[in-house]
């Protein structure tokens, strides 16, 4: 099976010298294509920087990071841009759909984006997947949370992806609706062959994922493929001198 995402000794600091916070330290991981792999733990921990470097929403200060087979982490602002609208997809949290735009139109708007042809047969086909038959014309106001965080799983897969980022896509629905996003994301993967690396502190949600890696203070201590792969001498994510890290 291939790796769609590669990380090799990926750290990432914020500032230098003995102030430096080392958000990601080494982190080594390789994530085959269909398969959904959950990044968990406590706050503070370097899932939201794991997540922004694996999506090119970031970039490393060290290591390699291939994303489809290309090596991202040397990549200028441009390149990494065209990379995620054509290459990644996101679900957020909060959704992020466009208000003004309608169900449909926010499913298209990464082809928009990109300058491609519209596409309007696969966003009804994709709709019709995620349960929602028939809203093609709603605004996302017009509907509930679950409703619009299966907008933003339509959205995320119009394109020809390598990699489904999702961060804490069930954070802010109930247990119920959040089961039922973690349905259509298994669904994904398991019948469109999609590949999702999510973050979430839900242990419903790590449930749910094929893998679980689990990062404390900047570092990979388990991967549930592997075991644990560090268990000691992990230093903490906090600045040198000892001050608060944001
Ligand atoms: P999580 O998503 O697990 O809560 P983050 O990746 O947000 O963790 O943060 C990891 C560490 O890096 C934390 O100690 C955090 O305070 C620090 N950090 C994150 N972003 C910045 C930044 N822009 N500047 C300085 N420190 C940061």
């Amino acid at each position: 099976m291939n790796n769609v995402l590669e990380l090799e000794r990926v750290s990432r600091s914020y500032g230098r010298g003995g102030r430096a916070v080392h958000a990601l330290c080494e982190v080594e991981v390789q994530v085959p294509e269909h398969s959904l792999t959950a990044v968990t733990e406590p706050s503070g921990s370097g899932k939201s920087t794991f997540l922004q470097c694996a999506a090119g929403l970031d970039r490393p200060t060290a290591g390699v990071m291939r994303l489809g087979g290309r090596v991202i982490s040397g990549m200028k602002e441009r390149g990494l841009s065209r990379l995620r609208r054509t290459h990644v997809g996101f679900v957020f949290q909060s959704f992020n759909l466009l208000p003004a735009l309608t169900v449909q139109q926010n499913v298209l708007l990464p082809l928009r984006l990109d300058g491609r042809p519209r596409g309007p047969a696969r966003a009804r086909e994709l709709l019709a997947r995620v349960g929602l038959d028939g809203r093609e014309d709603a605004r996302p106001g017009q509907l509930s949370g679950g409703e619009q965080q299966r907008v933003a799983i339509a959205r995320a897969l119009i394109t020809e992806l390598d990699v489904v980022f999702a961060d804490e896509p069930t954070g802010s629905l109930d247990q119920e609706t959040g089961a039922e996003i973690m349905n259509l994301l298994r669904e994904a993967v398991d019948q469109q062959g999609a590949t999702v690396v999510l973050v979430t502190h839900d242990p419903s949600v790590t449930a749910r994922a094929d893998r679980v890696l689990r990062l404390a203070h900047g570092r990979l201590v388990q991967d549930s493929r592997a075991g644990t792969v560090a268990a000691s001498g992990v230093p903490r994510a906090t600045s040198a001198a000892g001050g608060p890290v944001r």
